[in-house]
């Protein structure tokens, strides 16, 4: 059977690879072809569809080896935008407190201390729908150039960019930006009217070419069908490049947003996503993001045996809770995993 999705693959990729990412995104034929492949590999019986995943991720990968890694919110809250699942955005009446550009010595002290924990990625939110040149922007760089000069991994996700400043996010030491899809193209106007899954493309496009490497992913559990699911994973698989890293959230409902209400996602369907990922992107980094305080031990490590190899440690993420870190290291130590190094 694996046979046949090799074969399938292969003339995906011929295709997929012909072009940029926006003539490979509305070609219809690529866009099809892809989605049909993307179906049969999730579609599977569990027991094969984990059997391949666990195979392409043995080739690729240390399959005991998970990468810590830390985000810290650097400016907090009364964001434009109004995406439908985060406490940040105006438009929701949540009860967090907006802060403002925290400053460059706490970012610093921060990562230090992510690094001392075991982390080797560290990761600097802004809620912010865009970025503008100017004393915030700057104080980002030096963010960047000095946690970068700590021998970490450094990725910032700031919202929308332009090329001058992807270049110089660059030139700071940057390794990463986020930029998540969040879901299928058809699917996205239904969480957020404020920006368009193109706006969201461009900015990926932005920083592919500025030679930043891409982490983008989405998030389960937002109302979407499993087709969406499906149409999101043949969206990142679009992109020219793929995604190095990609972050797969489990929607936390935030109390006072339009998804407060949102049913969980079924587990099982969390771990054929994962699954169907690590297939798809053999070389990135799958990492299971938002959501693990409401996952029970055995299903992080179904989703580590699926292939996912990446964590956010520390006992908040962005605004909402995350596991302490003594429980992620009790797990990791219980499964005889161990945290990646650089
Ligand atoms: N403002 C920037 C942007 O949207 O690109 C960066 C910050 S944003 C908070 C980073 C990502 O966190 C979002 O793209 C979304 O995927 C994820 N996220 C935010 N709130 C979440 C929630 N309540 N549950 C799960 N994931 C969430
Ligand atoms: Fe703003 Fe980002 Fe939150 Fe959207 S996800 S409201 S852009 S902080």
């Amino acid at each position: 059977m694996s046979k046949v999705f090799d074969l399938l693959r292969e003339k995906d990729d011929k295709i997929l690879r012909s072009g940029s990412a926006f003539r490979v995104y509305f070609s219809d034929v690529a866009m099809m072809t892809s989605i049909d492949r993307i179906a049969q590999i999730y579609h599977q019986p569990l027991p094969d569809l984990l059997f391949e995943a666990q195979k392409t991720h043995r080739q690729h990968h240390d399959p005991r080896a998970i990468q810590l890694c830390t985000l810290g919110n650097i400016k907090t809250g009364a964001c434009p935008e109004d995406c439908g699942y985060c406490s940040q955005s105006v438009h929701h009446q949540t009860e967090l407190q907006p802060e403002p550009l925290m400053k460059i010595d706490e970012v610093v002290a921060e990562a230090k201390m992510a690094k001392a924990a075991g982390s080797t990625r560290f990761c600097m939110g802004a809620a912010w729908r865009e970025v503008r040149d100017g004393a915030a922007f700057d104080r980002v760089l030096e963010m960047v150039r000095q946690v970068a000069a700590l021998d970490l991994e450094v990725c910032c996700t700031l919202g929308m960019l332009k090329p001058h400043q992807a270049k110089q996010l660059k030139e700071a030491g940057l390794t990463a930006y986020n930029h998540n899809l969040d879901t299928s193209p058809s699917y996205y106007s239904k969480v957020i009217t404020t920006r368009t899954y193109q706006d969201r493309l461009e900015t990926i496009r932005t920083v592919s070419e500025a030679g930043i490497s891409v982490c983008c992913g989405g998030i389960l559990g937002m109302g979407e069908s499993t087709q969406d699911r499906l149409d999101f994973l043949a969206a990142l698989s679009g992109l020219d490049p793929v995604p190095e890293s990609i972050p797969i959230n489990c929607l936390i409902p935030i109390v006072g947003t339009p998804l407060e209400n949102a049913p969980p996602v079924d587990p099982i369907d969390l771990v054929r996503v994962i699954a169907t990922t690590r297939i798809l992107f053999p070389r990135s980094m799958v990492r299971l993001t938002a959501g693990r305080t409401q996952m029970s031990d055995e299903l992080q490590a179904l989703c580590f045996m699926a292939g996912a190899n990446s964590i956010f440690t520390g006992s908040v993420l962005l605004t909402a809770p995350n596991p302490e870190r003594s429980h992620d290291e009790a797990l990791l130590d219980r499964l005889g995993m161990v945290p990646k190094p650089l």
